[in-house]
């Protein structure tokens, strides 16, 4: 993909980040690491999505520090970013929301069971990482410790993170995420006890998703 590409990219999905309800404000952010590369486009701190022109997208290298300092301040949270892009190989791409009802369930320190069938896009639940100072490293290893091989994991009291190989497969776990917590929050506030799907149903459904993408139906 090209350096103009990357940038738009970035850009359109942050947009659609406001759109679509999965953050609001300046929240929320979105990087990408080009595969081979040990640095990464990431979107620039306290600026709307819709004024920001793709040229602004500064870059950081894999300890979060600015590489263009002609470019508008990287988003605060770099360092999530940054450590989590430079430690798991198969990301190369970062949705970070603060969708509400993520941001409920993150809120309530819980993580999301494997309560509905769809969770198997993301793992075998959505653990919660402990909480830390928003734009700490510490805040980037609590989202490693928990993330292992699934595609997100909640951040408690602050919201989500999502990763994929690329920005449109991270965005799609970030909204699937938003899902599957408001699934579990309505589920919750009926009192009713749900019993969890076992590790030999998650692993099925895993492999029919990985053969032949989400079925949403
Ligand atoms: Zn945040």
């Amino acid at each position: 993909m090209k350096e103009a590409e990357i940038r738009e990219e970035i850009v359109r999905y942050g947009q659609k980040t406001l759109e679509e309800g999965l953050t609001s404000g300046t929240g929320g952010n979105i990087s990408y690491s080009p595969p081979g590369e040990d640095f990464l486009y990431i979107s620039p701190s306290g600026i709307p999505y819709h004024e920001i022109d793709p040229e602004e997208i500064p870059r950081v290298d894999y300890d979060g520090k600015p590489l263009d300092p002609d470019k508008p301040k990287p988003s605060s949270e770099a360092p999530l970013h940054s450590m989590v892009q430079s430690s798991v190989d198969r990301v190369n791409a970062i949705v970070h929301t603060h969708s509400p009802y993520a941001s409920v369930i993150a809120t309530l320190g819980k993580e999301i069971p494997p309560i509905y069938y769809l969770i198997a896009n993301i793992g075998d639940k959505v653990p919660i990482a402990e909480y830390a100072t928003y734009g700490t490293p510490e805040f980037g290893q609590a989202a490693l410790d928990v993330l292992g091989d699934r595609n997100g994991a909640l951040l408690e009291k602050h919201g989500a993170l999502a990763v994929g190989s690329d920005v449109n497969g991270a965005y799609e776990a970030a909204g699937l995420i938003e899902n599957l917590a408001k699934i579990y929050y309505r589920t919750l506030s009926t009192g009713v006890e749900v019993e969890p799907l076992d590790d030999e149903e998650i692993e099925r459904l895993s492999e029919k998703f990985q053969n032949y993408g989400p079925e949403t139906g």
